[in-house]
């Protein structure tokens, strides 16, 4: 079949693989007092350009390599920090309270979830986002290419999952590369 025959929308979906390193994935804060594994693979990994996570990381966006916490072992010491989010849940950020490093990213209503912050990662050269968002407060020298999944605000429920099953086809295309 030529190109011609694919739709403007399974053009847009394509996605890039994901070859994921072996696992448990590894990574820590800066100093080394704090350190963790993940034991299974990620749920999802995305950027979200909201101004709060520009104020976080204080630099262009935040990354979140979304992993189940059972599958998640820390060690070391970590202090929290809580804000209200405007959605009213309670987000908690996770750091070394030694060099400050922003380690994990929850949300106080679900324990089974944990963001880890992707550039704590020992090895981040496999790192390729699913989706964007809150792309509307994006700075503006970040370039998306438009065959990218993103979105203006939050994501919401379909939107997640749309990311959630991009992030899917990554990884199965990464396995058969
Ligand atoms: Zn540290
Ligand atoms: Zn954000």
């Amino acid at each position: 079949m030529s190109d011609t025959h694919q739709s403007e929308a399974g053009r847009a979906k394509r996605s890039p693989s994901v070859r994921l390193p072996s696992l448990p994935l590894t990574g820590g804060c800066q100093c080394g007092q704090v350190r963790y594994e993940i034991r299974k693979i990620p749920l999802v990994f995305y950027l979200c350009h909201c101004t709060e996570c520009q104020r976080h990381t204080s630099s262009a966006y935040g990354e979140s390599l979304r992993v189940e916490s059972a599958s998640l072992v820390v060690t070391g010491t970590l202090k929290t920090t809580r804000r209200g989010s405007q959605s009213g849940a309670i987000r908690l950020g996770d750091f070394c309270p030694d060099c400050g490093v922003r380690v994990q990213h929850r949300s106080e209503g679900n324990p089974h979830r944990v963001n880890i912050k992707a550039g704590t990662l020992d090895d981040t050269s496999w790192l390729a986002p699913a989706g964007h968002i809150w792309v509307r407060s994006k700075q503006p020298f970040v370039a998306i290419d438009p065959a990218e999944l993103a979105y203006d605000g939050p994501p919401g429920d379909a939107g997640s999952a749309a990311i959630g099953a991009r992030w899917r086809e990554m990884l199965a295309a990464g396995e058969q590369d």
